[in-house]
Order: C-alpha cells, then sequence, then structure tokens
C-alpha cells in the first residue's frame, strides 16, 4: 500500500511489536487502545511494528474489513513497517506453515486427531463430575489422547500434560499485570489446533507467526491474557523464543461489558484521528494534555510519555 514505509529488515536486536487484528469488523475504541500501544511500545524501543491481518476464522470475517483496517491506521498516523517480503501479511494465505508446525507436534507426540463432538465432550465431562467451560469452550477431558477408538478424526488436539503425565502449570510475568500463573492441564485441557471444520485455531497460527515475524513483545489487550500460557506452551514445545507480553486494560462499553458489536462498540468516527488517539491514549494513562495539532505530531509526543509510563524491562 501506497501509506506503508519500507524499512531495512530486522537486525538480531531488533525489538519488534505487533498488532493482529481479527477482521470481524472495523476498528473500534478498543482495538484502536491495542493498535496505539503496540505502536507505541515499538517506538519506545526504537523497534519495528508489524501489522497482521488474523483471518484464520473465515466465516467470522467481514469482506473488505481488513483492507479498511489498514486504512484506518493510516488516517490515525500508524504505518506499519513491512516484513521481508514486502507484505501485510494476512493469516488466511499461511495454511502451509500452520501444516507444518502441526506435523512437528504430531511427530513429536504432542498433537493428536480427536473425533468427539461437542456432545461427547459434554457426557464425557458429566461422567466424571464436572461441567467445566471457559469461555465457551468446553475443557477437553482428554478421551481421544490414545486413540479415536474408530471415530473419524474431526479436530486436532495438544496434549496439556507435563512430561511425566502430572498437570501442567505454565508461569509467566506480564509488564503491566505482574507474575501469572495457570493450570494449563486443568483450566483449559488439551485445546484445539485445527477445527473440524478444517479452520486453524488462533493458537496455532499466532505462535507461529509471531515466531516467524520475529516478534520480541507483544502488546494486545487483556482480554487475551488468558490466552498466553496456551502460546507459551506452543512456543516450548514448537522451540519458538517467548515474546514478551503487556496486556492493556480494556475499554469498557457503557454497560460494563467488553466493547463489542452487540454493545454499541461503533467503528471509530476517524473525522477527526487526533481526538480517537488521545482517548485512546487516556486509556492507556498517557496524559490528557500531549501537545499535537495532528496525528502525526501527537505520536511524537506520546512516544516519551509511554516509555516513561511502560519502561520495557532491561531484558
Ligand atoms: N486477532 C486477535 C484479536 O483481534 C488478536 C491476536 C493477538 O493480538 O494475539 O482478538
Amino acid at each position: 500500500m501506497a501509506t506503508e514505509t519500507a524499512l531495512p529488515s530486522a537486525r538480531p536486536s531488533q525489538r519488534i511489536g505487533r498488532f493482529a487484528p481479527s477482521p470481524t469488523g472495523l476498528l473500534h475504541a478498543g482495538s484502536l487502545v491495542a493498535a496505539l500501544a503496540s505502536w507505541l511500545d515499538a517506538r519506545a524501543q526504537g523497534g519495528l511494528w508489524r501489522v497482521r491481518i488474523e483471518d484464520v476464522d473465515t466465516p467470522r470475517c467481514v469482506p473488505g474489513a481488513g483492507e479498511e483496517i489498514l486504512r484506518q491506521l493510516a488516517t490515525c498516523g500508524l504505518h506499519p513497517d513491512l516484513d521481508g517480503d514486502g507484505e501485510v501479511w494476512w493469516q488466511s494465505r499461511r495454511g502451509e506453515a500452520y501444516a507444518a508446525a502441526l506435523q512437528r507436534l504430531v511427530d513429536a507426540g504432542q498433537a493428536y486427531p480427536c473425533g468427539c463432538s461437542r456432545k461427547e465432550i459434554a457426557q464425557a465431562q458429566a461422567a466424571l463430575g464436572h461441567g467445566h467451560e471457559r469461555h465457551g469452550e468446553l475443557v477437553y477431558p482428554g478421551t481421544c489422547r490414545h486413540g479415536l477408538q474408530g471415530k473419524p478424526a474431526r479436530a486436532w488436539r495438544l496434549r496439556t500434560d507435563a512430561p511425566d503425565g502430572s498437570d501442567l502449570t505454565i508461569d509467566w510475568t506480564d509488564r503491566r499485570l505482574g507474575p501469572q500463573t495457570q493450570n494449563l492441564s486443568q483450566a483449559v485441557g488439551d485445546f484445539v489446533l485445527k477445527r473440524a471444520d478444517g479452520l486453524w485455531a488462533y493458537q496455532l497460527a499466532v505462535v507461529v507467526d509471531d515466531a516467524e515475524q520475529g516478534i520480541t513483545d507483544v502488546v494486545r489487550g487483556e482480554d487475551l491474557a488468558d490466552n498466553t500460557p496456551r502460546q507459551i506452551h506452543l512456543q516450548r514445545l514448537l522451540g519458538l523464543p517467548t515474546p514478551r507480553y503487556l496486556h492493556t486494560p480494556l475499554v469498557l462499553a457503557a454497560d460494563g461489558q467488553k466493547l463489542s458489536k452487540q454493545n454499541g462498540a461503533t467503528p471509530l468516527d476517524l473525522r477527526d484521528p487526533l481526538a480517537a488517539l488521545r482517548q485512546a491514549g487516556q486509556a492507556l494513562g498517557l496524559p490528557a494534555d500531549l501537545p499535537g495539532t495532528g496525528p502525526a505530531d501527537w505520536l511524537a509526543a506520546a512516544v516519551p510519555a509511554w516509555a516513561a509510563r511502560w519502561p520495557a524491562p532491561s531484558v
């Protein structure tokens, strides 16, 4: 796109951040916060900023939304640095890389085919005496871990047990939320890498792409923090580095819920991009009175304010 700037490819010590929107709609106040935070963090560290359109869940994607998001970002002065291939990455074109990662996990005995329907998973849970559900997803009781028992394969799942078969706990530190811990085996269970409808799951796609794009710093909304242990588990199994994580405060709708199309997350009114940036900056704890008469000079003033508010760790 004409608005993108081609930069030299990354140096080994180069910090690289990214904004990875799903084109299920246009940018709204909440997604602009994540875009701005990831841009500021990359710039404050003298790093590169990638944009990746996460259009793996094709039935939920809105035609044209990815292109429009790139235009919205450009209106706000947020221009992605391009990858070596000169393109913004679109996950719908990355199936081969995800297939190769899945194959490695299968070969390592960590991923397996699952033939269970949602109903069967619910029944197996009921038999175990618990009906555990996490964000609408049932915690998988591991039924097909040791074979399909004659059922046809539907989805592919990742094991979430430790090498000795005990529960796997993932500890990690978020730059804003501090030390975090999750018993992955119990809280999530063996999770899906490739769905029954043949689509790649977000968890696998995001891990493969973050690594291949050399992402060192993930800055994204707090609603995604809960996915981080799954992603760290995948990184470890695939021998990939774990980026640093910073999860930003959520912008809530008037009803106190996460912003969504259902509760009025109307697309941003970008006739006044400076006002939209100022509002996003305030959600990130930046001063309300940063100078600026347009996006470019406001952003320039916001970089040191971000660095003071969210200093990058020294390692
Ligand atoms: N595509 C995801 C979303 O829009 C974000 C992924 C990420 O930042 O890791 O919710």
